[in-house]
């Protein structure tokens, strides 16, 4: 077994630079055994344990004092079954290898988020989401799931086995035992036509549920002290496969949605004031395109500019409502904003805390770059998300607690009963658990 130490004197950073934590210890496990030993021995030690994905979590969610769990030799392609259409692969596989390995097979799954950079354990725990009409998060994909818990025994589920566990753990928070393998629904690797366009934002409002209706993925990036919006419609396609040409791909991806997007950025740090104005010209730096491409190539992109992000789940039927509130706080507070609000959806799912769970959702994104201060609009904004019943992203800022979540999640109870059997001892422990669940 492999011990790593990580940044500068031992401290673990996040990606988006705004959480750290020390570690007692860093153990990279090669195998479930030695991941169970590494659980033991932290237990005979008085520490918490806590697996790590890529730290692309905004809350301290995966931030421990105790022992640190590195996933990358967990990882790899372990199973394809083309009968049962299923893909089973180490938990610290990252999604980009996963959906590399999937293409080459022919193979695809059904959704994803914006970025494929997470570990798949890291992404389902958080609940991880691109949008869809139909299709849900990357949890609602599972199949199957083995954990290593709290004893260090080894616990596998699916819908027939364990069932009780498969409804919480895919989305587990790391709060009831370390995934180690996963098994995901697979498709034959589909086309999608993606459409992307500029629309006013109160075209978007008025006609939010016809577009949402008529596509199978819909979403879009409103610019705050501007009346745009650039609006994104994939829905799969017959084909032929029409790539975004290389260079006008790292002209539009590289160049303007990355390199200007930064220098906006900057500047806009620099100088606040001048934010409307930059947000003016970064609404209409894009123009529409069409293109028709392989599933992971049309959901993700590369985000270089560092961000920090809340996101909060409302039900669908209240998105247009909030979105107007939203636009309201920021016209009326003096706030200056410089990062696009990002609105998805995703249907109800049967996942125990699944921000979806239970109820068709719309996610509302907000974001600042890294280094400025995101406090005033983040806690207006989350005003108006909890005054909707919004669920925050548990990997996204927010400040909710287990009061709040246990009004919001009908089956937060289930959820916490299960932990206390699962882990009565808190092996999986941490702040944030301890203020998302209880002690
Ligand atoms: C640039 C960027 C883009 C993003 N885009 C999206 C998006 O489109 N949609 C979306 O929903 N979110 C998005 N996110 C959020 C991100 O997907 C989640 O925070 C995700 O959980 C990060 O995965 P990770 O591998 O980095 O896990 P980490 O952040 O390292 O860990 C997350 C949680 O998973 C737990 N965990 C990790 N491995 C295991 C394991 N083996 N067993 C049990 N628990 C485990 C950790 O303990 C922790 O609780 C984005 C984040 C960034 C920075």
């Amino acid at each position: 077994m492999s011990t790593t130490v990580s940044g500068k004197n031992g401290t673990w950073r996040n990606w988006g630079g705004n959480v750290a934590a020390r570690p007692a210890r860093e153990v990279a496990p090669a195998s479930v055994e030695e991941l169970a030993d590494a659980v033991r021995k932290a237990a005979e030690d008085g520490l918490t344990v806590k697996p790590v994905g890529t730290g692309h979590s905004f809350t301290s969610i995966a931030a421990t004092d105790g022992v640190l769990i590195r996933p990358q030799l967990l990882s790899g392609i372990r199973n394809i079954d083309r009968d049962a259409m299923t893909v089973t692969v180490g938990a610290g596989t990252q999604l980009k290898r996963l959906n590399l390995a999937l293409a080459r097979e022919g193979l695809s799954l059904r959704n994803m988020g914006d970025i494929m950079e997470q570990t798949v354990s890291g992404a389902i725990s958080t609940g991880t989401h691109g949008t869809g009409r139909e299709s849900g998060s990357i949890a609602a994909q599972i199949k199957g799931l083995e954990l290593v818990t709290a004893d260090g025994s080894v616990l596998t589920c699916s819908e027939k086995e364990n069932p009780e566990v498969f409804a919480a753990a895919r989305i587990g928070l790391g709060a009831l035992g370390i995934v180690t393998e996963i098994t995901f629904a697979v498709e034959p690797v589909f086309l999608l036509t993606a459409r992307e366009e500029p629309m006013p934002f109160d075209k978007v409002l008025a006609d939010f549920d016809e577009l949402w209706a008529e596509n199978e993925h819909f979403e879009f990036y409103w610019f705050p002290h501007t009346g745009s919006t650039n609006t994104k419609r994939n829905n799969r396609s017959a084909g032929p496969e029409k790539p975004v040409p290389q260079l006008q791909g790292w002209i539009e991806d590289e160049f303007l949605s990355n390199g200007v997007f930064q220098v906006a950025q900057w500047v806009g740090r620099a100088a606040p004031g001048t934010i409307p104005a930059i947000a003016r010209i970064s609404s209409k730096a894009l123009s529409a395109r069409t293109y028709t491409d392989i599933p992971y190539k049309v959901f993700t992109s590369p985000r270089r500019v560092r961000f920090v992000e809340m996101e909060y789940a409302v039900p669908r039927a209240a998105a247009v409502e909030v979105l107007r509130e939203l636009r309201t706080v920021v016209e009326r507070s003096g706030l200056k904003v410089s990062f696009p609000v990002e609105v998805r959806t995703a249907p109800a799912d049967d996942i125990t805390l699944s921000t979806a769970s239970g109820r068709d959702s719309a996610y509302i994104a907000v974001h600042m770059v890294k280094g400025t201060p995101y406090q005033a609009y983040f806690t207006a904004a989350e005003r108006i998300f909890t005054a909707h019943e919004g669920r925050p992203h548990w990997g996204k800022v927010h400040t909710r607690d287990a009061e709040y979540l246990s009004e919001v999640y009908p089956r937060f109870g289930e959820f916490t009963a299960l932990r206390d059997r699962l882990d009565p001892d808190r092996r999986f422990q941490n702040d944030y658990l301890r203020r998302v669940l209880g002690a």
